[in-house]
């Protein structure tokens, strides 16, 4: 089990490392602990989930995929990744809504993040969950349903780690569907609001160093027209492209407009090249769609600051939902995405710039990438934060899962 997150800026604090085998090992073992966490496929930026006692791999448990076609449903173990259990739904007819860009990362640490994908009509990955099984700080096993359980269940699903060790997901269903990938090269900037309204999942690429936006990724269902070759002033790309100028191409998903399934061309990359660690940091903040033009030119002014330390900034949509601490609570979003080099000692001073500059807009930062935004303006851009305090201190009374940063930002 690995000992530090995918991108190496986190070493686990943790004194002991587990891999159980059944649900019951896991359960005794949380209840016998006095700081527990889990981490999934640990893609993640941050220390909310590094904790200073034990912490649990659920790689170790049987997989399972069951999928119910009348409620059309599948019910999925934690630790599976999205691009496994796309691959099989896909086989046997069915598609999820949306994916993110990398199909490697856990089910359970996607969702507990907030994780999204593109799409004004597309809401984040824990929208599509109806269900989660999850093992309490007291070690009981415990199931909470969206129909049955309304508020509480909205409470749960972005739920950081810190309100139970998640064994089981349920995942709503589609009939599979074919997309096709274009990528445009160029993008006036005056076009960006209609350019992400354009097509079913659609991601901006920017480097700051123009004005212009660097390449469209359009992922469009399958028979929908292909754009026509002026489109919005953009230039077709007649090679695939990588969202970082001069990496390999042959990670990333098919494109030129050639058509295949959902899980083959929603994310970004794909699951065949498994980059061993990442020689990056990411931060990402979510603001009011309405407001996209608004808030790039509010960057405008520090796009020198930016461009040095940038790999690429991506500018995503995702849905309003109603999950207490989706940073996509009740407000249309523009994900506003920074994949920084591998230098915090650079990138931190950046992003509280950027932090700085998108203030007005009351940004609510990925909760699993880097962020150094003040714990009470996170509470202020979050109307059901206190309510979710409450239910960390009911659910986990003996601060099990608490970890150092989940105790900054959600004091006891
Ligand atoms: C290359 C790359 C691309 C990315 N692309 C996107 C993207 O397109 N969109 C996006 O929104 N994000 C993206 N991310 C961020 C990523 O999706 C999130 O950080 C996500 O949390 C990673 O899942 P994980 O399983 O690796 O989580 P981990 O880092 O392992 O864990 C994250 C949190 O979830 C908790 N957790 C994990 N498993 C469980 C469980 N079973 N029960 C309870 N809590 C659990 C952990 O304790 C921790 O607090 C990307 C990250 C990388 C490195």
């Amino acid at each position: 089990m690995p000992r530090r997150n995918w991108a190496g800026n986190v070493r686990y604090s943790a004194r002991r490392f587990h891999r159980p085998t059944d649900v019951d090992q896991l359960r005794r073992l949380v209840a016998g602990a006095e700081r527990v966490r889990v981490v999934g496929t640990g893609h993640s930026f941050n220390r909310f989930g590094d904790t200073p006692g034990d912490l649990v791999s659920l790689a170790g448990l049987p997989p399972e995929i069951s999928i119910d076609p009348e409620r059309r449903q599948v019910t999925v173990t934690a630790a599976l990744r999205y691009g496994d259990v796309a691959t099989r739904l896909h086989a046997e007819g069915y598609a999820l809504a949306n994916l993110a860009s990398l199909p490697h990362i856990s089910v359970a640490g996607a969702i507990a993040t907030g994780t999204h994908g593109s799409g004004e009509r597309n809401g984040n990955l824990g929208t599509s969950v109806a269900a989660l099984e999850f093992v309490t700080a007291d070690g009981d096993l415990r199931r909470v349903d969206r129909d049955a359980d309304g508020e509480v269940f909205a409470g749960m699903v972005v739920g950081l780690g810190a309100l139970g060790v998640v064994t089981r997901v349920t995942l709503d269903l589609l009939p599979t569907f074919e997309v096709r990938q274009y990528v445009r090269l160029d993008l006036p900037r005056e076009h960006v609001a209609e350019a992400l309204g354009s097509a079913y999942s659609v991601s901006l690429f920017t480097d700051w160093r123009t004005p212009r936006i660097n390449q469209v990724w359009r992922k469009q269902r399958a028979g929908e027209p292909a754009p026509p070759p002026d489109w919005l002033g953009t230039t077709p790309a007649d090679a695939p492209q990588h969202p970082v100028p001069g990496m390999p191409t042959r990670n990333c998903t098919p494109q030129l407009g050639v058509p295949g399934p959902w899980h083959e061309r929603l994310p970004h990359f794909r699951l065949g090249f498994t980059p061993s660690s990442g020689d990056e940091l990411q931060s990402e903040y979510h603001v009011p769609r309405s407001a996209a033009a608004e808030v790039l030119a509010a960057l405008d002014p520090i796009a020198h600051l930016i461009a040095p330390v940038l790999q690429i900034c991506e500018l995503r949509t995702v849905a309003a939902d109603r999950l207490w601490l989706s940073p996509n609570h009740h407000r249309d979003s523009l994900a506003v995405h920074f994949t920084w080099v591998d230098d915090p000692a650079v990138v931190l001073p950046v992003v509280a710039a950027v932090e700085e500059r998108l203030a007005p807009w009351h940004p609510r930062p990925h909760w699993g990438k880097v962020f150094g935004l003040d714990p009470s303006r996170v509470a202020a851009a979050y109307p059901r934060y206190a309510d979710f305090a409450a239910l960390l201190t009911r659910l986990d009374p003996r601060g099990v899962f608490r970890t150092e940063l989940l105790d900054r930002y959600f004091p006891r």
